[in-house]
């Protein structure tokens, strides 16, 4: 039907006759001219109808937005002085000879150019139309060079595409699990796969040896920050090999998708402990673009008589930690109020400060709430942070973790605040994870997941599972945690052992992973993986706000669509098929009887 994308067109096609299909974005009545920018998915084009094709004419006085057009004409250049070299198209026009109107639209319920006027809901619930927009046609262009690009990268590598079920058991990756009533098996439910872990590394087991999926995945978490309850990962598997084999595969892999893509050159990554990511930046997944850092003052901290700072300072548990913000004195008391506010979202009971007006005058150069208490030591305090004129100094001090939660986040905060940033990509290895976390109870859960090999042995492990380190690594780029995966436990008696420190005892561990624990009899080889979540990726190489905006048909923060109406009501037939009765409903029945 078409000759050429409206897009594509340019000063190479002069005098060439043309045939273009798409929808009228934009229609201007000029003195008896009609200008229609007619835009398809390469782009807008403008179309030149005059009164002399007097069907043409007659035709595009009638059309509206949105209309879909087929339009043969003559591409001329542009008039001088209507000439506009910003667009891509805009140095030429197309004159038309025939507009053919291939479908009419209604007005639609938000002019493209105007997405902004109106809620993300109306935007998701015309998705079709959002989607004609520009800006989100390329992420949706940028998200299909990305798979490309890293399908042709592992094919090259001899990693191959294997799907793995929808309609599963649970896989353990610390979420809910979207569960499926079985019709076959009364009462009984498949999952929805978390992750596709455990199948692949069967397919090791396999002898597959290297493993690939854009996969589909579901968590059903509660919605907080920039999660869906579906999403895509790209998952990778593979045996003999250790974590410097799969660290160096996938950073090549991303390194040279950044350079395919976006033209950028990241060098090596550089590799971080993640106890010194905490220590330093408060986070897993330090945003190294920042220059903040946090530093410790416990030991100073001690000894004042404040109870705030000594408290925690002398506690085993606890932290006080400085963050120094260069030139930050100008803050308002404002904006440290809103910044008081914000951290305690992380749990912290307050945020002390100091601002550093004139250090050669001592505590008189110093404006704080608090300075007065710590007079013996604010100088040292100061020394260590490296604490110049016209900074601001900010503390925590509370539990270890809020400390590091709380500080950390108001880091990110400030760095994007003040805008702080001293390079545009800061990619990193954030690695040596603990094998567990304990909650307030003390009781242990796998950081990563339970079939991270740590790197001890059984009985060290089972002597102290607190100190555990894993084979785990993640990938970080601008503080976002990009991909993560692990050494695998390829050794039953290992396996047993991470379960039984999990309190996962061995009936249940037979009962939820007992194929898995099957396999490793049958001569399971070393091996490991990682996933990416491609949403993320494409955020950050798209420089979206949201991974809403790089998936074309998105849930809502309450895990609904808005287009489709899902998850809707099913009829009480299929219900009864499924061996399901509705709680809610049953008891509506009852009321009724009764
Ligand atoms: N299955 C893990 C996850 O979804 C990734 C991995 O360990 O490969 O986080």
């Amino acid at each position: 039907m078409r000759s050429h994308y409206c897009g594509k067109l340019n000063e190479t096609l002069i005098d060439q006759d043309v045939t273009l299909c798409g929808w009228v974005h934009r229609r201007r009545d000029h003195g008896g001219v009609i200008f229609l920018d007619m835009r398809d998915r390469d782009g807008i084009a403008q179309i030149v109808v005059d009164p002399d094709t007097v069907d043409a004419f007659a035709t595009a006085d009638k059309v509206r937005s949105e209309y879909v057009l087929r339009i043969k004409g003559r591409i001329r250049m542009r008039p001088e002085g209507t000439q506009n070299p910003n667009m891509p198209t805009g140095m030429i026009e197309v004159l038309a000879k025939d507009v053919e109107v291939l479908n009419t639209a209604q007005t639609p319920p938000f002019q493209l150019d105007d997405h902004n006027k109106v809620g993300e809901e109306v935007r998701l619930k015309y998705r079709y139309i959002d989607l004609r927009r520009p800006d989100m046609i390329e992420k949706l262009r940028l998200r299909s060079r990305i798979t490309h690009s890293v399908r042709a990268q592992l094919e090259a590598l001899g990693f191959l595409d294997i799907e793995t079920p929808i309609l599963t058991r649970a896989t353990p990756e610390g979420a809910r699990d979207y569960l499926v009533p079985s019709r076959t098996y009364a009462g009984n439910f498949f999952a929805l796969p978390q992750s596709p872990q455990l199948f692949k590394q069967l397919l090791m087991v396999a002898g597959v040896d290297r493993y690939y999926q854009i996969a589909k995945c579901f968590r059903d978490e509660d919605l907080r920050a920039d999660r869906q309850p579906e999403f895509t990962q790209i998952d990778l598997e593979a045996s003999f090999v250790d974590e410097q084999d799969i660290m160096g595969m996938t950073e090549t892999m991303i390194s040279g998708l950044y350079k395919e893509v976006l033209g950028v050159d990241f060098g090596k990554f550089p590799t971080m402990p993640y106890s010194e990511a905490i220590q330093r930046f408060g986070s897993d997944k330090p945003d190294l673009r920042i220059p903040l850092e946090l530093v410790d003052v416990d030991d100073l901290m001690s000894s004042v008589d404040f109870k705030v700072f000594s408290g925690p300072a002398k506690d085993d548990k606890g932290r006080v930690a400085a963050l120094r913000v260069p030139g930050g004195a100008s803050l308002s008391r404002k904006e440290i109020d809103a910044y008081t506010k914000f951290v305690g979202i992380y749990g912290a009971k307050g945020l002390a400060w100091i601002k550093v007006n004139e250090r050669a005058k001592g505590i008189e150069g110093l404006q704080s709430p608090i300075v007065k208490f710590m007079e013996d030591v604010v100088d040292e305090v100061l020394d260590r942070c490296g604490a110049v004129d016209g900074d601001i100094v900010f503390f925590g001090a509370d539990k270890s973790n809020i400390v590091a939660e709380a500080i950390g986040a108001l880091r990110v905060k400030l760095g994007e605040d003040l805008n702080l940033y001293t390079c545009e990509w800061a990619p990193l290895w954030v690695i040596d994870f603990p094998m567990f976390e304990a909650d307030a109870n003390g009781r242990l859960s796998a950081l990563h997941h339970p079939f991270t090999a740590p790197s001890c042995s059984p009985e060290e492990l089972k002597a102290n599972p607190e100190t555990a380190l894993s084979r785990a690594y993640d990938m970080v780029i601008n503080g976002t945690e990009l991909g993560g995966g692990s050494i695998r436990i390829h050794d039953q008696a290992m396996q047993r052992t991470v379960f039984e420190v999990l309190g996962i005892g061995e009936e249940e561990a037979e009962e939820k992973f007992g194929f898995l624990l099957d396999a490793l009899k049958f001569g399971a080889p070393p091996h490991g993986g990682l996933a990416f979540g491609l949403d993320r990726l494409v955020m950050l190489m798209t420089g979206a706000k949201t991974i809403r905006e790089v998936i074309a048909f998105p849930k809502t923060q309450s895990a609904g669509c808005m287009m489709t109406d899902a998850p809707g009501e099913v009829s009480g037939e299929q219900l009864k098929e499924l061996n399901i009765r509705l709680r809610q409903k049953a008891k509506v029945e009852e009321e009724g009887q009764a």
